[in-house]
């Protein structure tokens, strides 16, 4: 067995000390905290108290990277399922079926399991305060029923953790992304929302203080600015046959002729408004079938009858793709990691932590093989 997964075993094994040894699994327990919406560097500008601390007593990862479309449905299917959108097929937060005028939602249709209906099948008690982005929790109290009030979200994720007592438990907090959409990264009301949001994260650790957990932060995009509508678009787009789909941040096309969609990217890569066009043979591509148009910071597209957000995301941009990421817990020995990893690697890594063996469609890698446990940590195990 190689170090890094001697430590981890051991570092489960100390979690899972004052339980019956038949199964040391069931008492490591994992809560992971998702803040939406807040970038890598909003999140170290705005100098969250709580979250500062568990930087200090934990892994910081200062590179890591969400999943493209950067939306929130698809980068929280990524999270939660350790597969990007091509594999687990959710690229949309949803959209409207063009023949029968439906709306579809892929978020209930991915292609693979969840993290909740993985650790369910190995037996482990699940609990989520969160959208309905995790498929399979036993325990579920949505954001559709708590809305994004982070004190309210803050006590049913108490309340989950006293009444049910889940190995694992997601806590999403909408607020700062939803401020930031009004008022952008930079106000004054999205700081404050930030440091309102770390302070409920702070009363609700001091809930669940338990040497068995560890807790993780992390995030599923952070925002740009989306001010000026990219109307060099439409004047290039008009009058050809192209089919468009707008999502804000970027956009979707396809025309009949892969000709014609081919000369349209050429074209459309000339323009300033335009960071990129993937292609839908392009290794990053989730679109089988359309061209995608992602947007420089500051542009956005959109048809009649959108919602309009002068700050958005869903683009490629470092502040809308780099994201905080921290690993703490009694067991875990501080420092801070400066390679590059992505958010596909949470799932697995919540796996590796509560002895489940990830399964094949867990793209990511395992990073508490990262965790080393201090000397006397060693010595007890
Ligand atoms: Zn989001």
């Amino acid at each position: 067995m190689s170090d890094w997964k001697t430590l981890v075993t051991t570092c489960s094994g100390l979690l899972s000390a004052g339980t019956e040894p038949s199964s040391p699994s069931r008492s490591s327990k994992v809560v992971h905290i998702i803040i939406d919406g807040i970038s890598q560097e909003f999140f170290m500008h705005t100098r969250m108290r709580t979250c500062r601390r568990l930087m200090r007593e934990g892994i910081s990862f200062s590179d890591c990277t969400t999943i493209w479309p950067s939306l929130t449905g698809p980068a929280h299917t990524a999270i939660n399922s350790g597969s990007p959108p091509a594999v687990n097929g959710v690229n949309r937060n949803f959209f409207i079926s063009e023949g029968s005028r439906h709306v579809v939602n892929p978020l209930k249709e991915s292609r693979v399991e969840s993290i909740a209906e993985i650790l369910g099948s190995h037996g482990l008690r699940t609990a989520g305060i969160c959208g309905q982005m995790n498929r399979g929790l036993q325990y579920y109290v949505s954001e559709a029923y708590l809305g994004h009030h982070a004190e309210h979200i803050t006590r049913a994720a108490i309340d989950a953790w006293n009444r049910y007592s889940p190995q694992y438990l997601q806590v999403v907090y909408f607020a700062v992304d939803t401020i930031q959409h009004a008022f952008g990264p930079h106000s004054s009301e999205a700081a404050e929302t930030a440091h309102w949001v770390d302070e409920q994260i702070g009363l609700l650790l001091d809930q669940i203080q338990d040497e068995h957990v560890v807790v993780l932060i992390s995030a599923d995009h952070g925002q740009a600015s989306a001010a000026v509508h990219a109307e060099e678009i439409d004047s290039l787009l008009a009058g050809s046959s192209a089919v468009i789909e707008s999502h804000g941040r970027f956009l979707l096309y396809h025309t009949d002729s892969p000709t014609v969609d081919q000369e349209l990217a050429g074209r459309l890569e000339q323009l300033s408004c335009v960071q990129q066009v993937i292609k839908p043979s392009d290794a990053i591509s989730c679109f089988p079938d359309d061209y995608a148009v992602v947007l420089t910071d500051g542009y956005s597209h959109y048809q009649q009858n959108d919602v309009y957000y002068r700050w958005n995301h869903g683009g490629l941009s470092n502040l809308e793709m780099q994201v905080p990421l921290i690993i703490s817990g009694s067991c875990i020995t501080p420092h801070v990691v400066s390679d590059a990893v992505s958010v596909l690697d949470i799932a697995p890594t919540i796996c590796e932590l509560l002895h489940i063996t990830p399964p094949e469609t867990m793209q990511g890698q395992i990073l508490t093989n990262r965790t080393e446990l201090p000397e006397e940590h060693v010595a007890r195990s």
